[in-house]
């Protein structure tokens, strides 16, 4: 009896989410993928799907439409597929950023000493070195004056 009743018991989560811990899960992934492991075509599709949600929707269902139902391929060739079709267009190193990208990443930001009045500060965006406006202001004045210096003509002897 205890046989019938694992068959209706949903899957059990992966011991990782048992212990709660996603970031566990994600280690042993970097782990596989360090040591080449070979993933299918479903596992690469999950890694295409974690990224999916930096679309807007209607991005997100034409994507999945243009896999799915016009080329009937897994998103990771549909993904990779078009990072090919940019190499051959040659507009591959030319990306097209979203400016959410970019303020909304979730790239760990550790706390920065800004060079200018070294106060430690936690940065908002990814390559923030001032912690103010003001600052990286003034250090951007000290390089233009430093840059003008050098290019001065040297003082020739005579
Ligand atoms: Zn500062």
């Amino acid at each position: 009896m205890e046989e019938e009743k694992s068959e209706i018991t949903p899957p059990e989560a992966p011991v990782a989410l048992k212990r709660d811990s996603v970031e566990e899960l994600f280690s042993q992934m970097e782990y596989l993928l360090q040591e080449g492991h070979e993933f299918n075509d479903r596992q690469r599709d999950i890694g295409i799907r974690l990224s999916l949600s930096c679309l807007p929707e209607s991005e997100r269902e034409w994507f999945l439409e243009i896999a799915r139902e016009v080329n009937k391929i897994p998103l990771w060739m549909a993904l990779w597929g078009q990072f090919r079709r940019c190499l051959e267009w040659g507009v591959a190193n030319a990306p097209i950023l979203d400016p959410g990208w970019i303020s909304g990443s979730s790239v760990e930001l550790t706390e920065t000493e800004c060079p200018i009045c070294q106060v430690k500060f936690l940065p908002k965006v990814k390559g923030q070195r001032f912690c103010s406006n003001l600052h990286g202001a003034l250090a951007e004045r000290a390089a233009t004056a430093e840059r003008a210096k050098s290019e001065e003509a040297p003082g020739v002897a005579v």
